[in-house]
């Protein structure tokens, strides 16, 4: 009856189902939670301010594709994400950018250090802070130390459990230093909020008549794989299965189990408009959450109330959602022998940020959803 099985509702598994319903075919969406949206799901709390259970989710992308494909089921609002680091109580914007250094070193020191860097980067340019470091100019090694200590060491600490040296370099070059005064945390052509949430654009993604969603659904339960075929129901399934989820949790862990990183969100209501300057402050230097986001500044919600939630970092344990993978050279090569007993299934594919393993923001989740439906075409 199903052309295809889908497990998971999130970025990938909505796109991909919408996209391959649109080519004819028969989709069954299973999904663990309640309900859909994955990690990008949102909802109003019970003071009616809309926030996001899983993390503050602000869209951003410079690929067309997926911003043509995506406006299909939503208007957006118009927003530029702007975090601050509060340093000893000093708020920065981050990325580090010429503003900050003006901040923190004042105009004179601040133009001497925006020279230099314009010299070596070129203006407009970025530079991460593990380059930064390797400056043999000492005005520049002062600043790279600065922003070091100050922006990431602590909050890397916190946020991964090492220092920034010790994670994949990718991680801190998400955020480098900028030479320019570019206040917003993206830099995307496309950046903004889909009008009335994430929760009801994955709606208008699954609402087609190809598409049956079925949610409080594990595929533990409900599909068996074993000898290279899969079962659906106990009965042999002849269609295809895009698997998004935690590719170690598929094959039960059998080769150990993947590294990732959790969190807990704590999230408090405030009777006043607004609590912060910003839709994120970041806590680089103190405190034990990383960062606290007040969801109104996203939404542009207006109510006399506002919500705002600190988030915590966690190895991820048994019973804990994995958020974050940990890349690094012994979780890739164990990442590849969990993709080679993947292979041995023809009909089992994989897609999305906890099935490839990668650190995707959400227009990379959808564009690997979309290059595959591309292939299947
Ligand atoms: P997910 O959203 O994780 O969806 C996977 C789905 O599969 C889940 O609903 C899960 O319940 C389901 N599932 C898993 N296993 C099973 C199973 N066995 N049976 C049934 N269902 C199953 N990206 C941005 O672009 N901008 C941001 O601002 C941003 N902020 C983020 C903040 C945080 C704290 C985090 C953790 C991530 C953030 N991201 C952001 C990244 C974004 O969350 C991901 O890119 C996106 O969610 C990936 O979509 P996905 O469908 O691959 O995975
Ligand atoms: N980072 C940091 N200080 C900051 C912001 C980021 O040290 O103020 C580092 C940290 O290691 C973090 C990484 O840069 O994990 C990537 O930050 P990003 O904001 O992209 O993380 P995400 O939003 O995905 O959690």
């Amino acid at each position: 009856m199903y052309d295809w099985i889908i497990v998971g509702a999130g970025m990938t598994g909505a796109t991909a189902a919408r996209a391959l319903a649109e080519q004819g075919k028969q989709i069954l969406v299973i999904e663990k939670r309640a309900q859909i949206g994955g990690n990008a799901y949102d909802c109003k709390d019970e003071a009616g301010v809309l926030v996001h259970r899983y993390g503050p989710h602000i869209f951003h992308t410079n690929d067309e594709e997926v911003w043509a494909f995506l406006s299909r089921f939503t208007t957006w609002r118009r927003y530029k994400h702007k975090v601050l680091a509060d340093v000893d109580g000093e708020y920065m914007p981050v990325p580090f950018n010429l503003n900050s250094m003006v901040i923190a070193f004042g105009f004179r020191k601040a133009e001497q250090m925006r020279k230099l860097l314009v010299e070596r980067y070129g203006e407009g340019n970025c530079v991460t802070i593990l380059e930064l470091r390797k400056s043999d100019d000492p005005l520049l090694c002062e600043l790279a130390e600065f922003v070091y200590e100050n922006i990431f060491k602590y909050y890397t600490v916190k946020q991964w459990g090492v220092t920034p040296e010790e994670i994949d370099p990718a991680v801190t070059a998400r955020v480098p230093v900028r030479i320019s005064k570019e206040n917003g945390y993206f830099t995307d052509c496309y950046q903004g909020m889909p009008e009335n949430g994430y929760t009801a654009m994955f709606q208008n993604m699954l609402d087609h008549p190809s598409i049956t969603v079925r949610c409080e659904t594990d595929a533990k339960d409900v599909l068996a794989l074993a000898d290279g075929k899969i079962a659906f129901e106990g009965k042999p399934f002849d269609g295809k299965v895009l698997y998004t989820g935690a590719l170690d949790e598929l094959f039960d862990g059998k080769y150990g189990r993947l590294p990732y990183r959790s969190l807990d969100f704590v999230f408090e209501t405030l009777s006043k408009e607004y609590a912060q300057l910003c839709g994120t402050i970041n806590y680089t230097v103190d405190k034990d959450y990383t960062r606290v986001t007040e969801f109104k500044h996203l939404t542009g919600q207006k109510c006399p109330v506002t919500t705002v939630m600190k988030e915590y970092s966690k190895p991820c344990g048994e019973g804990d959602i994995p958020y974050y993978p940990i890349a690094n050279a012994d979780s890739k090569e164990l990442y590849a022998k969990y993709r080679e007993e993947a292979g041995k299934y023809p009909a089992l594919y994989l897609a999305g940020r906890l099935a490839e393993f990668r650190y995707y923001n959400m227009d990379a989740a959808a564009a690997s959803a979309l290059a595959l439906c591309h292939k299947e075409k």
